[in-house]
């Protein structure tokens, strides 16, 4: 697959079908990768594709110039729909390099599972259900839903729909719905005061570093309402009130955008739970308006459409 993509980018260079390519070159740890934005056609022998790959590249694409190559995972390609029914981006100026998908390897989960660190491992290797890890030359084998981030376990479209050229064959994720929403079905079964309790506690312990609105191709405002001074919408001060307020409104900025890709919570530095949000807010959604972000780019944004009957059950 990776010589395939590295093929189709340089055509696309060389071509001039694309004047940019993004997509993920080998990262400075071990069993990490790294986005790689290039108009270098030697640059393009770089590119990798492997289950450490967890950036969504649909972040770059309001920031990159002119017509861009863009390698996408299945919920990366859902963000660019997103971005194109939200006007951000042009149809035209962008080709998706589609790449059917089998899950991502959370790093921390196997680390935690053979009781090794990153530097100690020789080799991991997704294989279907069961994933082989190399430590010193002996094989131990992981059930692979153990290890997948939990957005990969309920993931519905690993193979992008929407895509120019589709490199590798359509893959299914190993899922687990239940095991994905697990988290989520233990703050629903918590009464008020419960859940009350749980989010001021873990959100007294966000520092405001921003790195999940950053990381977040549906946040994408010039200008975000936490740092409007006039008026103040929170306070930039990182205290639990505001802190709560920034995730209540950013999340209902992203609804209807958020493709479940997993990262603002992978990139939290506090570890806060920030996917039963942002999940949370996607089933609602789906629930009151039939609505699933980046699937359709001929269909109008979830905020910009109105059905006279949504509001008989907004106000009853
Ligand atoms: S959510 Fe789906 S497409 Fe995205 S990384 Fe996980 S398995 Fe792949
Ligand atoms: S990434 Fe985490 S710590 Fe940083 S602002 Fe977001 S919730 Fe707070
Ligand atoms: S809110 Fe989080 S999961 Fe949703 S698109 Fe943004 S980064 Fe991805």
């Amino acid at each position: 697959m990776e010589q395939e993509l590295r093929k189709e980018a340089r055509k696309l260079l060389d071509e001039g079908k694309a004047d940019h390519i993004v997509g993920f070159a080998r990262g400075s740890l071990k069993f990490t990768a790294t986005p790689l934005i290039t108009r270098e056609k030697e640059e393009v022998a770089s590119l990798v594709i492997n289950p450490f790959i967890v950036n969504n590249l649909a972040k770059f694409l309001t920031e990159v110039p002119g017509r861009v190559g863009i390698v996408a995972k299945g919920c990366d390609s859902r963000s660019v729909v997103s971005l194109i029914q939200d006007n951000q981006v042009s149809r035209d100026d962008v080709v998706i390099i589609g790449v059917p998908c089998s899950g991502l390897i959370d790093i921390a989960k196997v680390e935690q599972l053979v009781n090794k660190d990153r530097d100690e491992i020789d080799d991991i290797a997704l294989q279907g259900e069961k994933v082989a890890v190399i430590i010193g030359g002996q094989k131990t084998e992981l059930p692979t839903k153990e290890v997948l981030f939990e957005h990969c376990l309920g993931c519905e479209s690993p193979t992008p729909q929407e895509y120019d050229i589709l490199v590798g064959i359509p893959t299914n994720a190993i899922g687990d719905k239940e095991l994905s929403l697990r988290r989520i079905k233990q703050l629903e079964d918590m009464v008020p005061e419960q859940r009350w309790a749980f989010w001021k506690k873990q959100l007294s312990r966000c520092i405001r570093c921003y790195a999940c609105r950053q990381v977040c191709p549906a946040c994408f405002c010039e200008r975000c309402f936490v740092e409007e001074s006039q008026p103040q919408w929170i306070s930039p001060v990182s205290q639990w009130q505001d802190n709560l307020m920034f995730q209540v409104i950013r999340n209902i900025h992203v609804a209807g955008r958020c493709t479940d890709c997993g990262e603002c919570e992978r990139v939290c530095p506090q570890n806060i739970p920030l996917r039963s949000l942002s999940k949370k807010m996607s089933e609602l959604v789906d629930e009151m308006f039939h609505y699933q972000a980046g699937i359709d780019k001929d269909a109008p944004a979830l905020m910009t459409a109105y059905e006279p009957v949504e509001a008989e059950d907004l106000i009853m």
